[in-house]
């Protein structure tokens, strides 16, 4: 096992919840995720009136949220920021100027099914179209994940294009989210990138350490650690009350065992917009050994206008943040341009 304490202390977890979970359970947790808007808004005692518009906008985008992360809200509070994260509510309807279907141009970059080549040296995969929670302001909204491959065969011609390019030196996994793959599928995927010499690192973006915890296993750590590209993990959470129980557990359980472990998030109103509750989040990330490593500018997704904040309150959060914060603890402000050559810093 890779996972020797070197000394990471994390105020937020709670020792009885921080047990090793094996590799069916997290399975089980999945299947247990609430996906039906009137039992969210039971389980959370919200008010009646939420279940209508709730359930029409599930039709478009159904909903989904893992236990875990709904016993991290608090009941009775229809503004918790992390219940706005995922409940449906009506103001998805609205259509708003400037809001797309395809908000980062990625229509134009898959030359190859799953596949996705924008930047230098670096190659995105979608490993999987389906994620443990849908977060109602994600691009995933209408995203033709149907078109991507399904079979592991399917995925040959975009690894015969990475194994092709000797300048690609980093494989990203990312979706969906690539940790909805089973573990054995993981490691057969992993398996035939790692046989590509000039890969070098491979980072996988999930946001299920953070809403599924118990994703991180021990087979997924040894995977990790067994590969010859050097793994580097990039997690998604927009809000501290995120990083607390079995999420801070489950984030010092990567960070010991050595593997080095970044946080995006999305600026989101209602959820994040304060200078108070970014700061606090960059500290129970770094509690947990976890990096600031972005903090997006929202993509203009139809139906998730209600979640913008202007570039110009970023920008303000961003200077406060600089101000209270040593600069490790400030994540980079970013926004994706169509066709740049990198994600583009806000400033
Ligand atoms: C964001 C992104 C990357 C990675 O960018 P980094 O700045 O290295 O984190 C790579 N490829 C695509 C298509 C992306 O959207
Ligand atoms: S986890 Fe990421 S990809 Fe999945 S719905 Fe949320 S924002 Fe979208």
């Amino acid at each position: 096992m890779p996972t020797s304490p070197r000394g990471i202390s994390c105020p937020a977890v709670s020792p009885a919840i921080d047990a090793h979970s094996g590799s069916s359970d997290w399975r089980r947790s999945l299947a247990q995720a609430v996906r039906d808007p009137d039992e969210l808004i039971t389980r959370l005692e919200l008010h009646d009136s939420l279940r209508e518009p709730a359930r029409r906008a599930a039709e478009t985008f159904p909903l989904m949220v893992p236990v875990s992360f709904l016993a991290r809200m608090e009941p009775g509070n229809p503004h918790d920021p992390l219940l706005r994260q995922v409940l449906p509510v009506g103001a998805e309807e609205i259509i708003a100027e400037g809001f797309a279907a395809d908000a980062v141009g990625d229509g134009n970059a898959r030359a190859i099914p799953g596949l996705l080549q924008k930047y230098e040296g670096r190659a995105l995969l979608i490993a999987a179209g389906s994620c443990a929670v849908n977060c109602r302001y994600c691009f995933r909204r209408h995203y033709p994940y149907g078109e991507e491959p399904r079979r592991l065969d399917d995925w040959q011609p975009a690894l015969d294009a990475i194994a092709g390019d000797p300048t690609l030196h980093e494989v990203i996994l990312s979706g969906g989210d690539p940790l909805m793959l089973t573990d054995h599928r993981l490691r057969e995927m992993v398996e035939r990138i790692a046989a590509i010499p000039h890969v070098t690192r491979l980072r996988i973006h999930s946001r299920l350490p953070i809403v599924l915890p118990d994703r991180v296993n021990d087979d997924l750590l040894n995977l990790l650690h067994e590969i010859g590209p050097a793994a580097v993990m990039v997690v998604h959470a927009n809000h501290p009350n995120e990083i607390v129980g079995d999420c801070a557990a489950a984030l010092q359980r990567l960070v010991q065992s050595g593997i080095p472990t970044l946080n995006q998030s999305v600026l989101l109103r209602g959820v994040n917009d304060a200078a108070d509750t970014l700061a606090a989040l960059s500290e129970r990330l770094i509690e947990c050994g976890v990096i600031p490593y972005y903090l997006h500018q929202l993509d203009r997704v139809s139906g998730a206008a209600h979640f913008e904040v202007a570039e110009a309150t970023g920008l303000k959060l961003i200077d406060e943040l600089r101000r209270r914060l040593p600069g490790y603890l400030v994540p980079r402000y970013v926004r994706e341009i169509a066709g740049e050559p990198s994600k583009s810093p806000i400033s």
